[in-house]
């Protein structure tokens, strides 16, 4: 199972659009709700953090640049 990583402030694309056209929700509180806010109309909404990873498409843009291990293969000597 892929797992998806989101946090605070960062930029979400959720699988159906926001009425007003546009498919970029950014997260503004993170609890046991999470609380998104579209970044077209600035319109927020609080979802329950099930409902809102079961609506989740991707995560856009990480609002905290996360480098957790995985660094990609440098070959400098
Ligand atoms: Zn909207």
């Amino acid at each position: 199972m892929e797992k998806k990583q989101y946090g605070l402030g960062d930029i979400v694309q959720m699988k159906k659009p926001h009425p007003c056209g546009t498919n970029e929700m950014e997260i503004i509180r993170m609890g046991m709700d999470i609380r998104i806010k579209c970044v077209g109309c600035k319109h927020s909404v609080l979802v329950p953090r099930p409902k809102f990873e079961s609506k989740l498409k991707k995560v856009l843009r990480s609002a905290a640049p996360e480098e957790a291990g995985g660094s990609p293969s440098q070959n400098e000597s």
